[in-house]
């Protein structure tokens, strides 16, 4: 097919342009709840490329250029988000022996670039027979973010798209098949405290707090068990002063697991072991502050496979099929067939130190497009939601 070759072509050019364009977004903050001017520049980049339907910026700073295809082929929402786990300051980048190093720099400053890159090359040789591709540099994907910018893409979007990818940058050997869910609690204990000589005798609400979670120990999921799940107590606070009775405890409580449904039944066992180790003696409220679904998609899936064959000629590794907690995770709860791909590799994201080796961009990025243009020409039928 000789448009195929030229779109595969201008992929194999595209590395070099691909990196200058990671430096400058990096080089805009973008922390969670402000990816605003980042959003902006990446608005600006999809115009400059044109061809779209539509080149959108919603209230909380998605950025969304549509593209309509073959009615009967797969309808493909592409997800990369802008934003970082670093606070606004400057980003700056360095680059030394094939390697970048900065703040957000993978993650997930190429994952954006490669997407405008690819998005670049579909729209100047237009390969023949993909359906519907939206795609979106969003927001709200790290941290207390909770996902929220791909949230809003799915409701927004429900009805117009069959399937999702997430672009992260230093995914390039893993292929997601598993969302890794996750709820955070806040838990606490309230009492009515009083003066540690005087009222003597009254409830301690840190000694509860900590029965609570002597309580759970029982509970905690075994390392190396599968489905894998982890337990922890991160964070914890309370009292008053050395000489009065602890009127309040906090603790924020963490539980993740590939199998969201042990989830929700270990944060099940965890309210009831801790309210009948608290009993009578105080007030026990729960608080959720953070909620990351999950799911799973089979190796075997044609949206998998669409990564899969892929990678074939580029000299890769046999990808790592692994579970992690991407913005395709927020897809998989819902049932629609959701992966998450990456560009290079690279190391220490969410430190100062992050970086990513630059030679292998140059079959990431071939990669990427190429895992795009296949899924979008399955058909509709290849991407029926999970069952
Ligand atoms: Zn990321």
């Amino acid at each position: 097919m000789p448009q195929a070759t030229a779109f595969e072509q201008a992929l194999g050019t595209l590395a070099p342009s691909v990196i200058e364009e990671t430096i400058r977004v990096t080089e805009i903050p973008a922390p969670t709840f402000r990816e605003g001017t980042r959003a902006e520049y990446a608005r600006a980049r999809f115009e400059e490329i044109g061809g779209w339907e539509d080149v959108t910026v919603d209230s909380i700073s998605n950025v969304v250029a549509v593209r309509k295809g073959a009615p009967d082929r797969a309808r493909l929402l592409v997800v990369a988000h802008l934003d970082t786990v670093f606070p606004d300051e400057a980003t700056p980048v360095t680059r030394s022996r094939g390697r970048l190093t900065g703040r957000g720099v993978g993650d997930n400053s190429l994952g954006v670039a490669a997407l405008l890159g690819v998005a670049q090359a579909i729209q100047k040789h237009a390969p023949k027979g993909l359906g519907d591709l939206i795609l979106a540099t969003n927001v709200g994907e790290e941290g207390r973010g909770d996902l929220r910018g791909v949230k809003r893409l799915l409701k927004d979007y429900q009805g117009q798209f069959d399937a999702v990818i997430a672009v992260e940058g230093h995914a390039l050997n893993r292929i997601q098949l598993h969302g890794v869910a996750s709820l955070r609690h806040e838990i606490s204990v309230a009492t009515d405290g009083g003066h540690s000589w005087g009222a003597y005798g009254r409830p301690n609400a840190i000694a509860l707090l900590a029965r609570a979670i002597t309580a759970i120990e029982p509970l905690m999921p075994e390392v190396g068990v599968e489905p894998r799940t982890t337990m922890n107590v991160g964070v914890i606070h309370g009292g008053r002063s050395v000489n009065t009775i602890a009127p309040d405890a906090t603790l924020e409580l963490d539980i993740r697991s590939v199998d969201p449904q042990r989830v929700t039944s270990l944060l099940r066992s965890v309210r009831a072991a801790m309210r009948d180790a608290v009993g009578e003696e105080g007030e026990m409220a729960f608080r959720r502050i953070g909620n990351r679904p999950g799911g799973t998609i089979e190796e075997d899936h044609p949206l998998v496979q669409a990564a899969v064959q892929a990678r074939s000629g580029l000299d890769l590794p046999a990808p790592e099929f692994n579970a992690g907690s991407t913005d395709a995770n927020a897809a998989l709860d819902l049932g629609y067939p959701a992966t998450c791909v990456g560009v290079t590799t690279g190391g220490e994201p969410h430190t100062p130190r992050e970086w990513i080796s630059t030679g292998p961009i140059a079959q990431g990025v071939p990669y990427l497009g190429r895992t795009i243009v296949n899924a979008a020409r399955l058909s509709r039928s290849d991407v029926a939601r999970l069952g």
